[in-house]
């Protein structure tokens, strides 16, 4: 079986019935995150089907399109606050930017230019993230931004970029 029948199948199970019938987030919450399989951001933040929009992405890095999503998130669907989730260990900090590029026009033959989003300092990234949504002028709430890293190895969530004093 292959991997996404066997996920389609698991959804089939699991959510029978389960399904959430507000679009509007009830914690009117949205959290930037990483695609990384070891983060499973529902269980490590207690989040069931209808709590808050999760936008993923190699890194979970505020790009174009992340910011996008959240100008959607809060003037659309009425979501107020913003977390932005990064975690040690991540792929988009062990590769150069050109090492990535590299890989990819390795498996494809095709020459790849665009900017993968990779970082060297785990905290920095968060907080260059967190700062990058908080200026994002397209956004109705940037009061309640805050940044964390996830340590894969301790379990432990840590704020690394809290929100700005008022
Ligand atoms: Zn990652």
């Amino acid at each position: 079986m292959h991997a996404i029948d066997r996920v389609a199948m698991n959804a089939r199970l699991h959510y029978l019935g389960m399904a959430a019938r507000i679009s509007q987030p009830t914690l009117k919450l949205a959290v930037l995150t990483c695609m990384d399989a070891r983060v499973d951001p529902a269980r490590l933040l207690g989040l069931q089907p209808g709590d808050a929009h999760v936008i993923r992405n190699a890194g979970g890095r505020a790009t174009t399109d992340a910011l996008h999503a959240l100008a959607i998130s809060q003037a659309v669907l009425g979501t107020q606050e913003v977390m932005v989730l990064h975690h040690t260990e991540c792929a988009m900090r062990r590769f150069s930017r050109s090492e990535l590029a590299e890989r990819i026009m390795a498996a494809t033959n095709h020459p790849f230019h665009d900017d993968p989003g990779v970082f060297t300092d785990d905290v920095e990234a968060v907080v260059e993230d967190v700062g990058r949504i908080r200026a994002y002028p397209s956004l109705a709430h940037r009061e309640r931004v805050r940044g964390f890293l996830y340590d894969l190895s301790t379990n432990a969530l840590t704020e690394v970029a809290p929100q700005e004093r008022k």
